[in-house]
């Protein structure tokens, strides 16, 4: 049942609670905060909002501003409820959901906007060894196991593989060799041969790219100093080692970027809904997973979910949606739209699909700015995303785990 079939009568508005402050759940939230016609209450995990796409920058010398911003800067607390809590139970009889400790959140409609979580396939060790850059502490772990490790014996690691070849593990590998260098100067260790290696299981890296792009970007990693490995699978990890079919690399260094799976709440919930094969929700032409709960952004079995676009996309449609229901205006059906994929390869180049052009090097570099600044704008008022935009060049190559004493060198001009 939607809203609508709700009675509104002026002392009760029609109770709209969103799961998940991410791409989706926020913009959806800052569509509809402060209608005079609808209660809306924001439920998240976290007081924060990650914006994945800078994470890899964050991971190698970008500032923790342009990837984890408070969400009080991003919806406004006096129009709508916001409450930090993990929803762990949902029951659509009763129309509510629960958190951890207990608290039952009811509902008329129910968004879903969980986002999804990393999947190491159960490959031995990965879970245990990796590091990933999927969360602002994964970043941050990883970006202080490179300084501590020059700190501590002076003899760091010099060999450092990514995992994954998409665009994650694409634009987090093609960073990492002006990050080294940037932080071997600044800790004053003489820059060593370092080998950094880029896995992919497919035959290409990007596979979801054409394959002229594939070959270009691979071309481009090559001259910034990355192995690209393709057809290869990981078999284990342990705490000096990344097990290959027929192949053992000495690293302690591995980040995993390669998997992805859909949140944990809809496998526990799977009576419920209708899972496709990659674990998504199969949803209807309103976005619906089944009546009265919509499910969005990469929870949903959507033609192009797995994007920060689609969310965003998804979370315009269903405000638009429950505006249109409210009203009772006719309601047209959902519509993907294809999303741009940018993908930054090291300083000042990027790689661009958008459509049929392919748009590559400093062209790509200046669209890609432009999309972020749109996605913070998506997400936040014109003046705060133009200031988070503009931190996105500030760097923190500074190292704040150094010990007193040892005075860092001064930092090496920018490229
Ligand atoms: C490293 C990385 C880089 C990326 N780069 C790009 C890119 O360049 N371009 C692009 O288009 N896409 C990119 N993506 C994908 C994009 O970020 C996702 O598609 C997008 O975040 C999906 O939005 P969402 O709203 O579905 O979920 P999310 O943005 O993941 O938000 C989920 C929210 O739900 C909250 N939550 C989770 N569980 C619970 C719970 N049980 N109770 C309450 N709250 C909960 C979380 O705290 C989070 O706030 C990237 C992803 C990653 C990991």
């Amino acid at each position: 049942m939607i809203i609508t079939n709700m009675a509104v009568t002026p002392q009760r508005k029609p109770q709209l609670v969103i799961v998940g402050a991410g791409f989706g759940g926020v913009r959806l939230a800052r569509k509809l905060q402060g209608r005079s016609d609808l209660d809306v209450t924001l439920i998240s995990s976290s007081d924060h909002f990650a914006y994945y796409p800078q994470l890899y920058h964050t991971a190698s010398g970008g500032a923790r501003t342009e990837s984890y911003i408070p969400l009080t800067n991003m919806v406004d607390p006096d129009e709508l409820k916001l409450v930090k809590d993990t929803i762990t139970k949902l029951d659509p009889e009763a129309k509510t959901v629960t958190g951890t400790f207990g608290t039952a959140y009811q509902y008329d409609e129910l968004v879903l906007a969980l986002g999804a979580v990393t999947n190491y396939f159960g490959i031995q060790g990965l879970e245990e060894y990796a590091y990933n850059i999927k969360s602002i502490s994964g970043a941050e772990k990883f970006k202080r196991h490179l300084h501590q490790d020059l700190i501590d014996d002076m003899k760091p690691d010099v060999n450092f593989v990514v995992v994954g070849g998409g665009p994650t593990g694409v634009e987090l590998v093609a960073a990492l060799p002006d990050y080294l260098r940037r932080i071997t100067h600044l800790h004053r260790v003489p820059t060593p041969k370092y080998s950094i290696k880029l896995i992919e299981a497919a035959p290409r890296l990007l596979p979801r790219s054409t394959e002229h792009m594939s070959a270009v970007v691979q071309h481009r990693l090559e001259e910034l100093g990355v192995e690209v490995m393709t057809g290869q699978t990981v078999k284990a990890e342990t705490a000096t080692a990344l097990e290959l079919a027929g192949e053992k690399i000495t690293t302690q260094t591995v980040v995993w970027t390669a998997g992805v799976a859909n949140h944990p709440f809809f496998k526990d919930h799977a009576s419920l809904f209708t899972l496709a094969k990659n674990g998504k929700v199969e949803v209807n032409e309103h976005l619906e997973g089944r009546p009265g709960v919509r499910v969005i952004g990469d929870n949903a079995s959507t033609q192009y979910s797995g994007m920060a676009q689609t969310a965003l996309h998804d979370a315009d449609y269903v405000a638009a949606d429950i505006v249109r229901a409210l009203q009772r205006r006719s309601r047209p059906a959902y519509k993907p739209k294809a999303p741009i994929a940018v993908t930054p390869v090291g300083p000042y180049w990027a790689a661009a699909q958008w459509g049929e052009f392919e748009i590559y090097g400093l062209a790509g570099f200046g669209l890609r700015r432009a999309a972020d600044l749109i996605g913070y704008a998506d997400l936040e008022s014109w003046p705060r995303a133009f200031l988070l935009w503009l931190d996105d060049n500030r760097r923190q190559d500074d190292c704040t785990i150094c010990q007193p004493g040892i005075a860092p060198a001064p930092p090496l001009p920018a490229n």
